[in-house]
């Protein structure tokens, strides 16, 4: 056996076998697959092997694409047979709400060159004859579904990775993994032990064993499952073609055909979870007993809605357990606070993202940053809050949502509330509506009256629409106030600060007393972070960015960091609030002896308020006068009662996010994996303005925001007014233009302020123009609309810097 290697990937199963090849077709010759038993002997041997695009999260739709083009390749590579069936399939829509949601995924597909198509019940008629039609509305017909031999494909990975210098060592157990001083890897298996400069995890059903062996927590959970093979059915085998498959969102089935019969499969309510306290090593290619209680309701469902299923016998059933991440999407990258350590685990659906989660480990180990925005997927989107009491719920919760329509404003409400600030029975007595964001909750808006306390989730405008009106007249009027907890926040200290920053940071960093906005670029100058950085003195910078990315964040921080600079993440350790409006200076003026009037638009300052040792900012992300103040989470209740107290005389509202996210629209604010995401770069977004193309120092990404200074980029964001019709846009609608579809929108909303509803998306430079009318599909509607260049509040930032 080998004992040293590049790369040790730990696990046999498709997903492993992808990564090993991925590495070896992106350069990396020197990688080593270890699997403790044959290839696939985890949850890969019993897959139905099914494949498809649709996902809600337009990048995974784009790996899921990528994983079934890429299984031609692999056969051409290899000479072997993934046993491919591209029969196309359906996804069927019983309601209004299931139909929108296949419209906006229509939609989506328009500009990431996704050939499916809506159709209505008489060409579903056509397309899969069994179905009964009682009740169907319409289906998304996409003719990448198919389906593959799960073990065929699995060595056809394992062969192209060999061809590629790869080596697998079967019938090896790994034991341990134990890391050196330098931080490279000892791999001790059954046969000895291997020398790694990099591990991944691959364990698929085991990820959970093997990631403890190296201290680490992979927050998934293995769920039991279970389809049905029929016997032979007439309607089935006497066919000219082979029928499509068929997914029944409504029954929480999908349906193909396995031979001359059929074979269904399910998702179902009275889920279980599988090993709950660990995967036993001894489990392997067993099968679990079959369950029919637990399919009983689906059954049910399945005779009515295919009734050739009620006469055809059952050939075999397939029950066994696979493993999903809280939010279902896999967990890939690299492990937040570990070197070297590499995470390919979590994968629910390895047939249809096996490909593309290989291609995106492979790219982030060699290349240093994986191709697009893979914060979806990214095993970072996690936080060390997060544990087995967690995780076992929010698995459960996604497993029996799997085929359920998710509506944009959809807060789902299993392991919660989990994380809350001191303010959360203040602001529940209050009437807020909560939201949840990195575990934390988060107040979406404050029901007052009979307003609902329960936001039901739509795609149109929702039944928060008036609460938020109200918040949003409430700030622009007079004063709101919310917390600053959802904010993340870091504390860089030490005398080579200011020379770190000016490196990992593409704008400038200001000078003691001064805030600065800025950019932090990739080296391939695509957007990883959106700062503000506040100058505490030469030696202290507070930082602030989105809370959801800590994680991300830290480990970017991490692997830059140098002797001399302390970075802390404070996200938790230190709170407060954001006061914004016409009277805020008023509110803030009656708390403090200090001298506020002199604090100008984006100063920072230590202040007392009230009785509290405060860090003050004048800046809100609303576009208009504010201030936030941090503070030690102990002294927030007395905080807030200080401004309270003080805001009562100004008419204070607290207000939440749903506000907020409308109030940042009135200045086409750009807001954190919107706008701002690694799938764009600072030109494209305008960021660019704030990066400081004069500063001395070689900040990260500098070559390439130069190169594309220098070259211009090819779209960029502008604001619309959209004719909307109660659906406002969400995003990633299609922007058209002369019968053609040249960008997409990134976000949108209801400008409560302007009584408009407004969204930013991409157009190709050559065609923007104020004015410019386009259409945008919202929900299947060409809705016009017209690019805009005039912020819709405080065009000339008389207010905000006032
Ligand atoms: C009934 C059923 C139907 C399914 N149908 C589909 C479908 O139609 N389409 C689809 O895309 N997905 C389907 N899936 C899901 C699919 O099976 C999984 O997504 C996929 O198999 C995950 O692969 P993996 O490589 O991550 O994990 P696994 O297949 O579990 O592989 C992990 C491997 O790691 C090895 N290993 C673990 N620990 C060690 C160690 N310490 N040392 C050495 N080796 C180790 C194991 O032996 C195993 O071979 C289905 C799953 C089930 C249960």
């Amino acid at each position: 056996m080998k004992t040293t290697t590049r790369v040790a990937v730990i696990g046999g199963g498709v997903v492993g076998c992808s990564v090993l090849y991925h590495l070896t077709k992106l350069g990396w010759s020197d990688v080593m697959l270890i699997e403790r038993s044959e290839l696939t002997s985890g949850s890969t041997w019993h897959a139905a092997g099914g494949f498809h695009t649709l996902n809600g999260d337009t990048n995974m739709a784009a790996l899921q694409g990528y994983t079934i083009r890429l299984y031609k390749e692999l056969e051409e590579i290899t000479g072997m047979s993934c046993g491919l069936h591209h029969v196309g399939g359906i996804t069927l829509a019983d309601n209004r709400d299931r139909f929108d949601m296949l419209l906006a995924e229509r939609a989506k597909h328009r500009f990431m060159g996704l050939e499916t198509e809506i159709v209505g019940p008489e060409e579903i008629a056509k397309i899969a004859p069994i179905t009964n039609l009682d009740g169907i509305i319409g289906a998304l017909y996409d003719p990448l579904d198919g389906h593959l031999d799960p073990s065929g494909t699995t060595h056809a990975y394992a062969k192209a990775a060999r061809m590629g210098g790869a080596t697998i060592e079967t019938h090896c157990m790994v034991r341990e993994t134990n890391q050196r001083p330098d931080g490279t890897w000892d791999v001790v298996t059954d046969k000895g032990t291997i020398h790694a400069e990099h591990v991944v995890n691959a364990g698929g059903l085991w990820a959970r064993e093997v990631g403890a062996m190296a201290g680490v927590y992979f927050p998934l959970h293995p769920m039991e499952h279970q389809y049905i093979v029929t016997d032979d059915i007439p309607e089935i085998y006497e066919r000219g073609s082979e029928h499509p498959h068929v997914m029944d969102p409504a029954g929480e089935s999908y349906l193909r055909q396995e031979g001359r019969g059929l074979c269904i499969g399910f998702y179902e309510q009275p889920c279980k979870p599988w090993a709950v306290d660990g995967t036993p090593w001894t489990f392997g290619h067993e099968l679990l007993p079959d369950d029919f209680d637990k399919i009983e309701e689906s059954i049910e469902f399945a005779y009515k809605r295919f009734p050739v299923l009620a006469s055809a016998g059952v050939k075999s059933v397939i029950h066994g357990p696979f493993t999903f991440a809280p939010d279902g999407n896999p967990l890939v990258g690299p492990v937040p606070g570990m070197r070297n350590y590499w995470s390919a685990c979590g994968v629910m659906a390895g047939f249809s993202q096996g490909g593309g989660v290989g291609l995106t480990l492979a790219q982030w180990m060699i290349e240093g940053e994986p191709e697009r925005d893979v914060t979806a997927l990214d095993v970072a989107r996690f936080g060390r809050w997060i544990s087995p009491g967690y995780t076992r719920p929010k698995v459960i919760e996604n497993y029996q949502k799997r085929f359920s329509v998710s509506y944009p404003n959809e807060e789902l409400p299993a392991a919660r509330p989990n994380r809350t600030t001191p303010m959360y029975d203040i602001f529940s007595d209050m009437g807020a509506v909560w939201g949840q964001q990195f575990g934390l909750e988060v107040a979406n808006y404050y029901a007052q009256g009979d307003e609902p306390t329960y936001e039901t989730p739509s795609f149109r405008r929702s039944d928060a629409f008036a609460a938020t009106g109200r918040e949003v007249r409430g700030v622009r009027q007079g004063v709101g106030i919310n917390e600053v907890h959802n904010f993340g926040k870091y504390m860089v200290t030490g005398p080579r600060a200011r020379a770190w920053l000016d490196r990992i940071m593409a704008g400038r960093i200001p000078a003691p007393g001064r805030l600065s906005l800025t950019p932090m670029l990739s080296a391939k100058g695509k957007l990883i972070g959106d700062f503000t950085v506040s100058c505490l003195s030469e030696t202290e910078f507070q930082l602030t960015a989105s809370y959801g990315s800590q994680d991300y964040h830290m480990r970017w921080f991490q692997q830059h960091q140098e002797d001399s600079v302390t970075i802390e993440n404070i996200s938790d350790k230190r709170n407060g609030f954001q006061i914004a409006g016409p009277k805020a200076r008023a509110v803030l003026a009656a708390c403090t002896r200090d001298d506020v009037d002199s604090l100008r638009f984006m100063d920072v300052r230590r202040m007392v308020v009230g009785m509290t040792d405060c860090i003050v900012q004048r800046v809100s992300y609303t576009g208009d006068l504010g201030y936030e103040i941090y503070c030690d989470p102990m002294a927030q209740r007395q905080l807030w009662w200080t401004l309270w107290q003080a805001g009562q005389d100004h008419g204070m509202i607290p207000f939440g996010m749903r506000a907020m996210m409308s109030l940042r629209l009135d200045k086409f604010f750009g807001s954190w994996l919107r706008e701002f995401s690694p799938d764009y770069t600072a030109a494209e977004t305008g960021l660019d303005r704030f990066i400081a193309f004069k500063k001395e120092a070689d900040f990260i990404g500098r070559a390439a925001a130069e190169a594309e200074r220098a070259a211009g980029p090819a779209r960029r964001l502008c604001a619309f007014e959209v004719d909307a019709d109660g659906a406002d846009v969400n995003a990633y609608e299609p922007i058209w233009l002369e019968g053609a579809v040249v960008g997409f929108c990134t976000s949108g909303g209801y400008s409560h302020h302007a009584g408009k509803s407004v969204a930013l998306g991409f157009l190709p430079v050559e065609r923007i123009a104020d004015g410019l009318e386009v259409e945008i599909e919202i929900l299947g509607q060409m809705r016009p609309a017209r690019v805009i260049s005039q912020p819709l509040f405080d065009a000339d930032g008389a207010r905000m810097r006032g």
